[in-house]
């Protein structure tokens, strides 16, 4: 479903995604571990076109995003909206919009980016809101709301855009321990519904638990990759084990 080939990206001359390649499965969960200024965000940045790497290639849903390689470059406007509709994104601070409703939240992103009409949006809204057990939170603002709940609207309105692959840049970082589990709960339920997800996070014991595949990233590089058995059961490699230590 995707398919990355040595990606890089510098940042005034320092490189922050040195050759990083990875391949996405249809219904494949990956959880992308490592330390602070590793370059995770960045690297999902690139992905879904809110960054564009120096060089690489990105194939998404059958699509060329960008290939620098064979002198492709950048695909036309046409070909990278009809990609960005195929990818969400989650970030760990919701972004939703303060000034709208829960509801308009959800309706206004199907009604702008998919064309669909109003009453149509709305359904399917609140039956998202349905599942993310806040269909009494309809009307409420985002301020209303726990950062737990806030989070829950930002999947729901990821979801109401029909994306085939979600990107989550640690959804749970911004949120008290308490809530944590709550959207853990949420994307775990996704992951049985064989949603493709591609998930950054610091929660060990979760990517453990709902990954198919694990990526550690340290500056820039992808270290090592694997089952979650083999990079936190018994990796080899000093680095991966370094740094899972922390979380011991
Ligand atoms: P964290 O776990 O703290 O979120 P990360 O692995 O997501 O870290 P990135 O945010 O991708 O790391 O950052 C990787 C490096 O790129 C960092 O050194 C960061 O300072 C740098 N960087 C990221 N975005 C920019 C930018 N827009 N301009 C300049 N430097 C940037
Ligand atoms: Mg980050």
């Amino acid at each position: 479903l995707l398919k990355a080939e040595k990606i890089r990206k510098e940042f005034d001359n320092t490189s922050v995604l040195k050759d990083i390649s990875l391949e996405v499965n249809e219904g494949e969960v990956v959880a992308i571990i490592g330390p602070s200024g590793s370059g995770k965000s960045t690297l999902l940045r690139c992905l879904t076109q809110l960054e564009k790497v120096d060089s690489g290639r990105i194939e998404v849903c059958d699509n060329v995003m960008v290939d620098t390689y064979s002198g492709f470059g950048y695909a036309d406007n046409k070909t990278l909206h009809k990609i960005i509709l195929e990818v969400g994104l989650v970030f760990q601070n919701f972004n939703l919009f303060p000034h709208y409703s829960v509801l308009r939240n959800i309706v206004d992103a199907q009604v702008k980016v998919l064309g669909i009409d109003k009453n149509t949006a709305k359904e399917k809204a609140l039956s998202l809101l349905e599942k993310m057990n806040l269909r009494d939170r309809a009307n409420a603002y985002p301020c209303e709301l726990s950062g737990g709940q806030q989070q829950r609207i930002a999947i729901a309105r990821a979801l109401a855009l029909n994306p085939r692959i979600l990107f989550f840049d640690e959804p749970t970082s911004a949120l008290d321990p308490e809530l944590t589990g709550e959207i853990l709960k949420v994307i775990r339920s996704l992951a049985e519904e064989h949603m493709t997800m591609v998930i950054v996070t610091h929660e060990m014991a979760f990517a453990r638990d709902v990954a198919d595949r694990v990526i550690f990233m340290d500056e820039g590089v992808i270290v090592e990759q694997g089952t979650p058995d083999e990079v936190f059961g018994n990796t080899v490699n000093e680095r991966t084990k370094s740094f899972l230590q922390r979380f011991n």
